[in-house]
């Protein structure tokens, strides 16, 4: 079920979602070559003691989770597309790295994610991100009220098939406010003028998942978490949380 927030709502999640904003922001400025994952989600930690802030990731087991989450933020790094686990592997001369945070503030909780290359990019890769965020940027714009979810969906595929790149299959954003993954789901592919209508007060975290291969297909690393390709090749995710409003798309996870 749908659950509508409130204005008062909205600013309350609005308030968590900058602090999602402030650890990427932080993660992003601590990465660097020869840097650990373990060492952004230090840095991630400290914003969260900060501003007295919770993580929805710790110790999160959905039910598809052999264990618990050991990290306030996913780092996937290179062929890892979503749900890495901070490793102590330092971070390589042209790597490709995912970062995705979240809050719990006052009880509201925020998501988001950015990819970005540390030391000499790629051009392949600087591409891939690109892409990533027009879709993110894509389905923002079609989150409006009188579109549906589809058309969201539809909105961050074509750009996504557009490119060339391929689509995480089964993967996608979803509804958020007093936890992090509510009702509904929003596909990174579908069709136009389908799905649930889109409605003021709905928060979505709307996340496009892109694979450089253009195969859909990934597989689980051993550490039961990390999703990785199975092509090899590399992946990008960008995501915010929006609030669906009758003056538009409210984008809650920046500063
Ligand atoms: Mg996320």
């Amino acid at each position: 079920m749908v659950q509508l927030k409130t204005d008062t709502h909205i600013e309350a999640m609005r308030a968590s979602g900058r602090v999602v904003a402030q650890i990427l922001t932080r993660a992003r400025e601590a990465a660097a070559v020869g840097v650990t994952p373990r060492e952004l989600d230090e840095a991630a930690r400290e914003v969260l003691r900060e501003v007295g802030a919770a993580s929805p990731f710790l110790n999160y087991r959905p039910h598809f989770a052999s264990t618990p989450f050991p990290a306030v933020i996913c780092v996937s790094v290179n062929d890892a597309i979503v749900h890495g686990i901070p490793s102590d592997e330092p971070l390589r001369d042209g790597d490709l790295v995912s970062v995705d945070a979240g809050a719990l503030l006052d009880g509201w909780a925020g998501d988001a994610a950015v990819s970005f290359t540390v030391g000499r990019a790629r051009p392949a890769d600087t591409r891939l991100i690109a892409a990533s965020v027009r879709a993110l940027e894509a389905g923002i714009a079609a989150a409006v009220v009188g579109n549906r979810i589809g058309d969201i969906a539809h909105a961050i595929g074509t750009v996504c098939r557009d490119a060339g790149y391929g689509i995480m299959e089964g993967y996608g954003g979803h509804g958020i406010g007093r936890s992090m993954h509510e009702d509904p789901a929003v596909p990174n592919e579908g069709r136009p003028g389908r799905g649930m209508p889109l409605r003021h007060g709905m928060v979505l975290a709307i996340e496009p998942m892109l694979i450089a291969g253009g195969g859909d297909a990934f597989r689980e690393d051993r550490d039961g978490w990390t999703l990785r390709t199975t092509d090899g090749s590399r992946a990008a995710h960008s995501e915010h949380t929006v609030a669906i409003t009758d003056d538009g798309p409210r984008v809650l996870t920046v500063l």
